[in-house]
């Protein structure tokens, strides 16, 4: 059985075609996917037996709830879905005063190893499908009854890993006939995946990319993400100015400030010169303690900032959120596995 909300309008239209249908009902199949309907029964203006034939044919995504949490402090709610083999994904809906964000997961589990990062403890597991993106945006809203506005791809995994899945996902929830998310809505996060970033600049989208970098050089950048040791921060930062002279847009880089790790003054310096020339921002991050991992907090925020400012770059310190609901990072999903809740593995 085909996963029908993984298709464009275009290959739903072609679908329609070969079953001897008119081209228009390829685009009421479209609408009604991306309103969330659970079953080709709820599509009421398509004939029965195009209704049933689409049934035998296809299978539409449906995640479930299989835990939800929301913030007492600040109404950010944590979503953890279960799919339909039974692994576990987490989807963030947070409030921001420009509208309600909702962070999503690219993949389950993760294969990038960075050390301080939840999400891959226990590896990846899969790829997520197309659909399975769009269903973490279209669920959240539909059963918060929040209307979201802004998507930032931040979640478990590492949406450059499973770049075709991910450029899917953005032509379908940019569609005017589906969600229809504008591309400046969307932030996407990657742990430095050059060949990824390259092929991202060649498509010249309007979304923001966010590198997380965490330290300015490579030794320190190599022992903390393992990813540096395959491409290091020189070939990441030459991409990123080339990224920048082709899209124009500019580059949010994430910074987690790690005690005695990355938050020296010198490498304050460093980070500014490597970002001369284009215009950057960098977005300092209190670490989220991870039980599993060696790291602290860093105490040095505000110097680090200053730091940056003194040279000319833009830093700002993000705002934490869902701080007493395990909202970061992968920490829900693997809680939750540890304690063997409908999970596969
Ligand atoms: N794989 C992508 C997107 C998912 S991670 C990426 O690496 O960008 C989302 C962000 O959370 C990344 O910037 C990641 O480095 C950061 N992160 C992971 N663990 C963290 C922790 N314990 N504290 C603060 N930020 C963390």
């Amino acid at each position: 059985m085909t996963d029908i909300k993984a298709m464009t309008l275009e290959e739903i239209t072609q679908s329609c075609r070969q079953m001897g249908q008119p081209a228009f009902r390829g685009k009421q199949i479209f609408s009604w996917l991306h309103k969330g309907v659970r079953s080709f029964d709820e599509m009421s203006n398509l004939p029965l037996a195009l209704r049933e034939k689409l049934a035998a044919e296809f299978t539409i995504t449906v995640p479930r709830v299989a835990r939800k949490q929301v913030s007492q402090l600040d109404g950010t709610i944590k979503y953890l879905w279960e799919l339909a083999d039974g692994n576990c994904i987490e989807t963030v809906l947070m409030a921001y005063h420009h509208g309600n964000t909702v962070c999503i997961s690219s993949q389950v589990g993760c294969r990038m190893g960075c050390t301080f990062c939840a999400s891959t403890l226990a590896g990846k597991v899969r790829n997520l499908r197309a659909s399975e993106m769009v269903d973490q945006v279209l669920f959240t809203q539909l059963d918060s009854g929040r209307e979201i506005s802004n998507i930032v791809l931040m979640g478990i995994g590492e949406p450059l890993d499973n770049m075709d899945e991910v450029l899917r996902f953005l032509e379908l929830i940019n569609h005017p006939d589906g969600m229809h998310i504008g591309m400046r809505h969307i932030s996407l996060s990657t742990c430095g995946v050059v060949p990824g970033i390259r092929r991202l600049a060649e498509l010249e989208l309007q979304l923001t990319l966010s590198v997380s970098l965490h330290a300015p050089d490579s030794e320190t950048r190599s022992r903390i993400m393992p990813v540096n040791r395959a491409y290091d921060v020189e070939e990441l930062f030459a991409a990123c100015h080339d990224y920048f002279r082709k899209t124009g847009r500019r580059i949010s880089f994430e910074y987690a400030m790690i005690d005695g790790v990355n938050d020296h003054d010198w490498q304050a310096d460093l980070l500014s010169s490597r970002i001369a020339g284009m215009p950057g921002h960098v977005n300092l991050i209190p670490l989220n303690n991870v039980v599993e991992s060696p790291f602290r907090p860093s105490k040095r925020t505000a110097a680090f900032q200053k730091r940056l400012e003194s040279h000319g770059v833009t830093a700002t310190v993000r705002r934490s959120l869902g701080g007493d609901i395990d909202a970061s990072c992968g920490q829900l999903r693997r809680k939750a596995m540890e304690e063997g809740a409908n999970l596969q593995q």
